[in-house]
């Protein structure tokens, strides 16, 4: 695939009439090798966040061995993509059929349960033709925790409470050959502290349980850098995870994961958008609520954006976008701020959309279509360049 060096050089080549993604392997590499390095235990990759078969290949490249699918088609595109990789079924409610093909075809032997039925579910379906037990099951007991840390609550949907996590822990010891406990602070934890008080829960259901555990698995919520939204270093959140595993009642052994979907792709993908319209302080686009831009639109994220063209010249000022389907609901508040001068025609690069994003298009009212380039400029923002850190560098050194 023809290489651009950035988003100007493909509106210049290209002048393109649908929104087009613009992904840089080279920043997926690096958050991929950043977690492979620097998280004290093992990462895998929660494919729901972005499952282009571009971007599995760049993260197994770049030493992504395990992958958190949560369907059946995940399962399969996974591993139709990366043969050797192990995948592991952490969705906590799954279709027998789902978990039966996943186990005799795929080889998945991970699978995550929050309730006696999921286990019973499991123990059924992993059966083999003789009716024997399936004996390499490895289960994760997923646990209830906050999500008050997190811009994106995971809270209510999933997850055993306090009162049922010992007995159902008891229970799948039973039928588990290696057995863990898993949780989600919820997605974009915007302090490390937020796995504290999870960690703080998963101690006290061990405890309670009495049985061995064999792994921690602390899940996503590792934040990326979006406008208004900078967190502190990943290394903050890894020192004190990692010191709070070490405290807990577990095996000697016992290994910890995490497994973040966003922080190793929001730098991956950016978009360009075109102006078809505009009205006043609202610009009429051609992506939106229905395509990358879901999360601008339902729950107002902020993304970054810039102006394509050079003969923009005004200050900045603040813009809401409109998306290209009929529906009224097609519509991003933002605020945007973009060149007061900005006008038809003129093409809109929006940053780190690589997570939750790109994933998330749909083709309603005709408007689904993106072909996809590789870029070689850095991504809008990054955790990983660098900066974060210089800046608290910056800091000390002028404290002195
Ligand atoms: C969505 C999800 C993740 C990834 O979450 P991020 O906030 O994107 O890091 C990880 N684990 C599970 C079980 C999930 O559902």
């Amino acid at each position: 695939m023809h290489i651009h060096p950035d988003a100007r050089s493909v509106v210049r080549a290209l002048a393109p009439d649908e929104p087009v993604i613009l992904n840089r392997p080279h920043a997926a590499a690096r958050a991929a090798r950043f977690f492979v390095e620097t998280f004290p235990g093992r990462s895998l990759y929660a494919v729901k966040a972005n499952p282009s078969p571009d971007l599995l290949r760049v993260l197994w490249d770049s030493g992504i061995t395990h992958y958190d699918v949560a369907s059946i088609a995940e399962v399969r595109l996974v591993r139709g993509v990366l043969p050797e990789a192990v995948l592991c079924f952490m969705h906590p409610v799954k279709a027998a059929g789902a978990i039966r093909e996943a186990y005799f075809e795929h080889g998945v032997r991970t699978f995550s349960l929050d309730t006696s039925e999921e286990l019973e579910k499991i123990v059924a379906a992993t059966r083999g033709a003789d009716g024997t037990r399936a004996p390499d099951l490895q289960l994760c007991v997923r646990l209830r925790v906050s999500s008050d840390y997190s811009e994106l609550s995971l809270a209510s949907k999933f997850g055993c409470d306090l009162t049922e996590a010992p007995g159902l822990l008891q229970e799948s010891r039973q039928y588990a050959d290696w057995l863990g406990v898993c949780f989600h602070v919820g997605s974009q934890a915007m302090t490390p502290f937020a796995y504290v008080q999870a960690l703080e829960r998963t101690r006290a259901a061990i405890a309670e349980a009495s049985v061995v555990i064999d792994m921690i698995d602390v899940g996503g919520g590792f934040p990326s850098v979006y406008p208004g939204m900078q967190p502190p270093p990943l290394e903050d959140y890894f020192a004190i995870i990692h010191r709070q595993f070490e405290a807990l009642p577990i095996a000697y052994n016992a290994e910890l994961w995490c497994e973040p979907g966003r922080a190793l792709c929001a730098e991956y993908s950016s978009l360009i958008v075109r102006v078809e319209k505009r009205r006043g302080d609202e610009l009429y686009i051609n992506d939106g609520a229905y395509g990358a831009l879901f999360d601008a639109a339902h729950i107002g994220w902020k993304f970054p954006v810039r102006a394509l063209e050079d003969d923009l010249i005004k200050p900045l000022q603040d813009f809401a976008f409109y998306g290209p389907t009929c529906d009224d609901a097609d519509y991003m508040a933002g605020p945007f701020a973009l060149p007061s001068d900005i006008q038809a025609g003129d093409y809109i690069e929006i940053g780190m959309l690589g997570a939750y994003g790109a994933a998330m298009k749909t083709d309603f009212n005709g408007f689904g279509s993106s072909p996809a380039v590789l870029v070689e400029d850095e991504p809008m923002a990054s955790l990983y360049d660098g900066s974060l850190r210089r800046e608290v560098r910056d800091n000390v050194v002028s404290l002195r």
